[in-house]
Formats: structure tokens, C-alpha cells, sequence
């Protein structure tokens, strides 16, 4: 390829995206610049848009829209008593389709890992709190990854409910060691995980 400045600093973007390398990439982009007005454009257009419209709700994690509001907790007319922690917006998904569970969701967009910088304040557990208390919540459901990070963000947020007055459960067994929700679950062993859920030692202080 020639070497355009413009050209290599998006096949540098793209490249990081999942799945993708510099040669899919390039092939990617010289797609879209062969087809300026039916991909090229529209696809910028739509970039600009979702940079300036899209956002992570402050209160459940999801991903809204700035001028809707958010779908999992302003837009939701129904009226929920159980609420389901999950680590991403695949998680969510993922369950909402095995239509196992009917509640709210939460997000938490990570896991605490002592690793890497993941602050526990993005991971929205105050809010988490906050919601528990207004909406009435009478279950809290655990749905984290089994991996030692998933199991330390449960142990924290279980923690962090202390003294409220509400049922904390988790996942049953069955779920592969290290095995995240979202991850090629079958919906057969995530219908079993939700079913045989457990409850967690009492939480009433
Ligand atoms: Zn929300």
C-alpha cells in the first residue's frame, strides 16, 4: 500500500479492534474508500453520532443514549423487586435471551483485579447500593464470572450490601471454573445456574 498518513493512522485504529488485524483491516478500508457514499460516509456520519449521542449510564452501567435516556432504568416502565449484577452488556444479553429472569441489571464493566487499575468507583457498586435502597429491592442476584476476579468483586458487593435489608444470591455450580456469562454459555447450564441459584449467608446486620 502506498503510504498515505491518513490511510495507516486508520489501519492502526481498526487493527485494535477484537478479531481484526492489519491485513483485515486494510481490506476493511479499501472497501469503504471504494465506496465513499454508500459506506465511507454513512459510517463516519454514524461514528460522530454514537461518540456524541451513546454513553454509560451513570446508574446501572449500561450503554444509553444521551437524548432517550437509558433503557435499563429511566425508559423501564415495569416495576421490578429483583435486580441482577452482571460484569458486561454481553452478560446482559446473554441472559435476557435464555429469558430465564425477568428483573433490572446491572453493570458493572469490570471486575476488581488487583492487577490492573480497575477503580471500584467505576465499577458503580455505590450506585448499585443506592439503587437497591430506592427501587425496593428485595433480591440481589450475583451473576459475576467464576474467576478469582469475578468471585472478589461478589465477595465486595456482598460486603457492600451489609445491614441492607435484602436477599443476595449467586449463580449455582455448574458454571465452569473461569467461565464468563456471556461467554458461549449454553442456555441450557445458564437456565440451571439461575434455577439453583443459592442464597448467601444472611446479609441482615
Ligand atoms: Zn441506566
Amino acid at each position: 500500500m502506498q503510504d498515505i498518513k491518513e490511510i495507516d493512522e486508520l489501519i492502526k485504529l481498526i487493527s485494535k479492534l477484537p478479531g481484526l488485524g492489519p491485513r483485515s483491516s486494510r481490506r476493511i478500508i479499501l472497501k469503504m474508500i471504494n465506496n465513499r457514499e454508500e459506506i465511507l460516509k454513512p459510517t463516519a456520519n454514524a461514528l460522530v453520532k454514537v461518540f456524541k449521542n451513546i454513553s454509560r449510564c451513570q446508574s446501572c452501567g449500561t450503554l444509553k443514549s444521551n437524548i432517550e435516556g437509558c433503557n435499563n432504568c429511566e425508559n423501564n416502565k415495569k416495576k421490578y423487586n429483583k435486580i441482577c449484577v452482571v460484569e458486561n452488556i454481553a452478560d446482559q444479553w446473554s441472559i435476557e435471551n435464555s429469558s430465564i429472569y425477568e428483573g433490572y441489571f446491572h453493570i458493572l464493566g469490570g471486575t476488581i483485579s488487583s492487577s490492573d487499575n480497575q477503580k471500584k468507583e467505576d465499577l458503580l457498586i455505590n450506585s448499585l447500593v443506592d439503587r437497591v435502597k430506592k427501587d425496593k429491592i428485595e433480591e440481589v442476584i450475583l451473576a459475576t464470572s467464576t474467576s478469582v476476579e469475578g468471585q472478589t468483586t461478589a465477595f465486595y458487593i456482598q460486603d457492600s450490601l451489609k445491614g441492607i435489608n435484602v436477599k443476595i444470591t449467586k449463580l449455582a455450580q455448574g458454571l465452569p471454573m473461569g467461565a464468563e456469562i456471556g461467554d458461549n454459555l449454553d442456555d441450557g447450564t445458564l437456565i440451571q445456574a439461575f434455577k439453583n441459584r443459592k442464597e448467601l449467608i444472611e446479609n441482615k446486620s
